[in-house]
Parts: C-alpha cells; sequence; structure tokens
C-alpha cells in the first residue's frame, strides 16, 4: 500500500537495524587511528591516542599566582592540556614558573610577535599555537620553527572564521568551509617549508556546520591531528548545545584528537562539557552517567533540585556507573533497574534500587545520604577491587 499523506512511513526501529546504525557510526569513529602522533609534553595525541581534554585560562598569564591556582582546579576536574595567552615579554616569563607548579603539559598562544613565541619555548611551553600568517616575514617564522625544531615542541597552527585571508575571502565569496581548509594548508606549507611537520591544525568557526565540513575537508586531505573546537560559541547554554552540536558531528565521523568547549563562563565548565561530550560518544569512560526524567504533573518529591545535588556528588567519584533519578512509578522503576543505582520518587519519599533490585524505602528528606551511602560502598568495592 502506498503512502497517502501523513506521517511518511517510518522504518521498523527492530533491534537490529538500531544496532547496524549504532555499528556504522562506531565503525566511522574509529579512524583516528590514521592520523599523525604528536607528542605535547609527556602527552601524545594522534594515532589513535585517546582525545585529550584541554581549555585555556582566563587570567592574567603575567599573574603567575592566580594563573597556577586556576591550572590546579582544572587538572582535578580533568582538564589534560592548558592553554595560556602570551600577549607579553612578562607573560612569556611567567611560563617558566607556571610550569614547575602544574603537572599538566602547557600550551603558548601567541599573536603577532615572533619573539614572544621563541621566549615562550625558552621558558617552557610544551606546545605553541601560533598564525604564521601574522607573526611576519619568512625570516621570523623559520627563527621560530628553527626554535620549535630544536626542543621537539609542537606548533598549534590555527585558522579562524573571523581572521580568514581577503584573497580567500575573495576566491570564494566569503568565509566558507573550502577557504578555511585551503588557509589551514598554506599555513601548514609555510611551516612545512621551513622544514617542521611537527604540527596540529584548528579549524575554527562560530558557524556549527561550516566548521564540521571544514573539518571533514581537512582531515580527508591531510592526515596532521586536529584540535577540534566549535569558536566562540557563546554562554553556558548556547555554548553548550552548539559545541554538543559541533563535536558531536566531528567526533562521530572519527575526527579530532584533541578538544576544547568554548564558553564564556568559567574554564572549569569547559571540562564539564568535554567530558560529557565525549562519554556521550562512547570516546570516554569512567564517571559516574547521571539519567534523569524531565519530571512531569505525576512528580510528588523536589525532583529537580533532587537531580542537581546528585549531579553534583556523583561528579566526587570516579566509578564508572550509571545513576538514575527517576520521578515516579511510570518509568522510574524500569529506568532505575536498567541502572547501576536509582531512585524512584513516590509521595514524600523515594525507593532506593540498586543493581536492579529495590533496597529500602528512604523518607524524602534522606536519598540523597542514603545514595551517598551506597556510592561509598560502591567505591570502597571498587578500590579493594583494584588493590587486589
Ligand atoms: S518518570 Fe514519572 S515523574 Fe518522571 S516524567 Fe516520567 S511520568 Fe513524570
Amino acid at each position: 500500500m502506498g503512502w497517502e499523506g501523513g506521517l511518511l512511513p517510518q522504518p521498523a526501529l527492530s533491534g537490529h537495524w538500531a544496532e547496524k546504525l549504532a555499528e556504522e557510526v562506531r565503525a566511522d569513529m574509529t579512524t583516528r587511528e590514521k592520523t599523525k602522533r604528536v607528542r605535547i609534553g609527556d602527552r601524545v595525541i594522534g594515532g589513535g591516542n585517546p582525545i585529550l581534554i584541554q581549555s585555556m585560562t582566563n587570567t592574567k598569564t603575567e599573574d603567575v599566582k592566580a594563573t597556577v591556582e586556576q591550572i590546579h582546579r582544572l587538572e582535578d576536574s580533568g582538564c589534560e592540556l592548558i592553554r595560556s595567552t602570551v600577549p607579553t615579554m612578562e607573560a612569556a616569563r611567567a611560563l617558566g614558573e607556571i610550569r614547575k607548579e602544574i603537572s599538566i603539559p602547557l600550551i603558548a598562544d601567541i599573536h603577532f610577535d615572533y619573539r614572544l613565541a621563541i621566549a615562550a619555548m625558552e621558558n617552557g611551553a610544551d606546545k605553541i599555537r601560533i598564525n604564521p600568517g601574522n607573526i611576519g616575514s619568512a625570516d621570523r617564522v623559520r627563527a621560530v620553527v628553527d626554535c620549535a625544531k630544536e626542543r621537539g615542541i609542537p606548533i598549534r597552527v590555527g585558522v579562524n572564521s573571523g581572521s580568514l585571508e581577503k584573497d580567500l575571502l575573495e576566491k570564494y565569496g566569503g568565509v566558507t568551509a573550502e577557504g578555511l581548509v585551503e588557509s589551514a594548508l598554506d599555513k601548514c606549507r609555510i611551516i612545512e617549508e621551513a622544514g617542521y611537520d611537527n604540527l596540529v591544525v584548528s579549524i575554527k568557526s562560530s558557524d556549527v556546520l561550516m566548521c564540521a565540513a571544514a573539518y571533514e575537508k581537512f582531515a580527508s586531505v591531510s592526515d596532521y591531528p586536529l584540535h577540534v573546537g566549535i569558536t566562540e560559541a557563546g554562554t553556558l547554554l548556547s555554548g553548550n548545545i552548539k559545541s554538543a552540536i559541533g563535536l558531536g558531528l566531528i567526533l562521530s565521523k572519527g575526527i579530532g584528537d584533541t578538544i576544547r568547549v568554548s564558553l564564556t563562563g568559567d574554564p572549569l565548565e569547559e571540562i564539564k562539557s568535554a567530558k560529557l561530550i565525549l562519554r556521550t560518544l562512547g570516546l570516554r569512560k569512567g564517571g559516574i552517567e547521571v539519567v534523569s526524567c524531565p519530571t512531569c504533573g505525576r512528580t510528588e518529591i523536589d525532583l529537580i533540585s533532587l537531580a542537581g545535588q546528585v549531579e553534583e556528588l556523583a561528579s566526587h567519584y570516579s566509578l564508572n556507573l550509571k545513576l538514575a533519578v527517576m520521578g515516579c512509578v511510570v518509568n522510574g522503576p524500569g529506568e532505575a533497574r536498567e541502572a547501576d543505582l536509582g531512585i524512584c520518587g513516590g509521595k514524600g519519599e523515594g525507593l532506593l534500587i540498586r543493581g536492579g533490585k529495590v533496597l529500602r524505602k528512604v523518607p524524602e528528606r534522606d536519598l540523597l545520604s542514603a545514595l551517598k551511602e551506597e556510592l561509598d560502598i560502591l567505591a570502597g568495592i571498587s578500590s579493594r577491587a583494584e588493590m587486589s
């Protein structure tokens, strides 16, 4: 029978069909091993190594104390590479002090002045980010490259839609994915001609679809590892949505070796979001995944505030499990049973469920502490298992 209007016929969402689709997406995601391996301090990206999460400090780099304090907070939350801007010689010198106090590789972000790039490397930067187009003549680029080569320091070549060269704007009639890719390849060539190919590339645009298309095109013609991010993504809400969509599109194609979620806000939020994006795509294991229902007229406990408290509590455990916070008995017990640990709300109380079994009924005011007790028990079990 043909389709006569109304809804389009839908393919049957059989387990087989859905699993096949999921397998295809996962197969795409394995193409990361094609990229070149690049060492940044004591970490390696590319060539199938785990995708590293990075962020950028927003303190004055010259203020060593404030910058180190911020980096320590970022390290504790899971940041694996950190970048600081180097706009002055004083900032370049501060890198040396900062480097001694932190345990993750430090990247120097340089614009315009090649001497700052050299000073940053002399002061211990583990990687530098430059735009070869704005640091001056070929001699100056060569001086930076020679210094990087001598020390084995990788260079990130960054292309940004906001600073695309005039000739490429004219050639492509404005900012386009093709123009961004050509600009990135031109910049790599400048450094390659100076005799160096220890490179990481980023192509940033605040236009999510253009950015994804540009990364895909670049990855099809080059094996340099890619730093992936959506630039000027925005404040917490819009930045997270744009980054999740953009990074989701790019990473699900197997593209990306290190990521940065750019948010107008506390850099700690960038780390939380980056971890969630990687975990959602199955690219990172570990940490508690909290699922919670949206609440509705059936909810009889303060689930919104409880879910927030549970998420905060869960962030302190490195357990690899799923935790469900559900409002009522409609979907609650089912979802909570599928999770490793769950709460299913009732009237002024809730069921505590572990491993599919109801452990006990708990008054609403004690739900969070009851959950904490269970997490502590599981954490104890897992640390004993690790030690044995
Ligand atoms: S689990 Fe219950 S409370 Fe939560 S949205 Fe579904 S029906 Fe509503």
